[in-house]
């Protein structure tokens, strides 16, 4: 027999946006399931030190600050379900979702928090360094690398502005490039080029993350001319992958309005989807900020607007009733 989970509200994700909604829907009485996904806790527990949660004055580690969310949701009233949704109805109410165990969850409104993933190189000596001296988040963990020469790879809109708030810790970074040109807008790569402590290297690619030390920590990167295959080495302490991300909307395509970066559009200054009933915040809705105070905003924007719409179907039903 299929096991079928009912909700008022599901949550999908259990990162900061999914955990914070959960939060404020539990205490607005909405008695909400979040299913978990692969990753528990979301992306934050892929990390270390976090020193810029508001709330903290030490710094804290990641996967305790999303042990303490989960911890929170549950007390007021959260059903934390381990799950992934591998398939989504929207077409009808209620809503229905399918986890891999085969459970069904049915749900009159559903908050998607399912997150993006940062795109990295794939080299085998990039994994190695990661948490090490290789990131993919320079608002994350720039901070580490005050005073110490650093690199960011790309050239989209995010490596200009990664290259542009490193400079407020170091007055040595490189832009790696694999091309002549930027694809960042032009306002960008005016402040980009009027900067004096930003280098860039053109038409290069990095060949391998240089380790070094005890703790063994980055020294270096390897770079090939994508013209020459000469390979050169630069040494930096911090190395900023930014060449993209991938927001985890496959489950959607067809289903909700993506942009045309793949990211769940929303209505400007809310969290409405293009379907009634369905809302999304954190990284899977916001290509801008994603950081875990702005997903925990949205998150809290979600539940509200979740809430809001269920009073509003209740009220109407109220008066079709009369
Ligand atoms: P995520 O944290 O990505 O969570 C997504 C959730 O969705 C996961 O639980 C996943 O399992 C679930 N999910 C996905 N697909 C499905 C599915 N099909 N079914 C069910 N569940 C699903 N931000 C800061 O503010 N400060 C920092 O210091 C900082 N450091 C970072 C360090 C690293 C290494 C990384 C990668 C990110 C860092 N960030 C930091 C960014 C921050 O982690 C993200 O902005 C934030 O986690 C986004 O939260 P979210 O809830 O939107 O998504
Ligand atoms: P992006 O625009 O896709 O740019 C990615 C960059 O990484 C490109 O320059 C690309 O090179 C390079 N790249 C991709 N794969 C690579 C690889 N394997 N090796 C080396 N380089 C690689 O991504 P983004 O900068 O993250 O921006 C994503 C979206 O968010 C865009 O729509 C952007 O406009 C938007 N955004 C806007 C703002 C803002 O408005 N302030 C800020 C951030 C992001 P090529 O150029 O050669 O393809």
């Amino acid at each position: 027999m299929t096991n079928t989970v009912s909700t008022r509200l599901l949550v999908l994700g259990s990162g900061p946006a999914g955990l914070t909604a959960a939060i404020y829907a539990a205490r607005a009485g909405m008695s909400p399931v979040v299913v978990q996904g692969i990753q528990p806790g979301g992306q934050l527990t892929t990390t270390t030190d976090v020193e810029n949660y508001p709330g903290f004055r030490d710094v804290i580690q990641g996967p305790w600050l999303m042990e303490e969310m989960q911890a929170q949701a549950e007390h007021v009233g959260t059903r934390v379900l381990w799950d992934h949704i591998s398939e989504v109805d929207l077409t009808r109410r209620p809503f229905r979702l399918s986890g891999d165990g085969g459970t069904v969850y049915s749900c009159d409104t559903l908050v998607i928090a399912t997150g993006a993933q940062a795109r990295w190189l794939g080299l085998p000596s990039e994994e190695r360094m990661k948490g090490k001296g290789a990131s993919a988040c320079a608002t994350c963990d720039g901070y580490f690398y005050r005073g110490k020469k650093v690199a960011v790879i790309g050239g989209g809109n995010t490596a200009v502005e990664e290259a542009l708030y490193l400079t407020n810790h170091s007055h040595d970074v490189t832009l790696i490039h694999r091309r002549d040109s930027l694809r960042a807008e032009k306002i960008l790569q005016d402040r980009l080029f009027a900067n004096p402590a930003i280098k860039v290297v053109w038409h290069s690619e990095v060949a391998e993350f240089v380790a070094g030390g005890t703790p063994e920590a980055l020294v270096g990167l390897d770079l090939r001319d994508v013209r020459t295959g000469e390979i050169s080495r630069i040494d930096v302490e911090g190395a900023f992958v930014a060449i993209g991300h991938d927001p985890a909307t496959e489950l959607f395509k067809g289903k909700l309005k993506l942009d045309s970066d793949g990211y769940i559009a929303v209505e400007t200054g809310s969290t409405r989807t293009s379907v009634d009933g369905v809302f999304a915040c954190g990284d899977v809705m916001d290509k801008l900020y994603r950081q875990a105070v702005t997903a925990a905003g949205t998150g809290c924007m979600a539940a509200l607007d979740a809430e809001r719409y269920l009073a509003a179907q209740e009220y109407e039903a109220l008066q079709a009733a009369e």
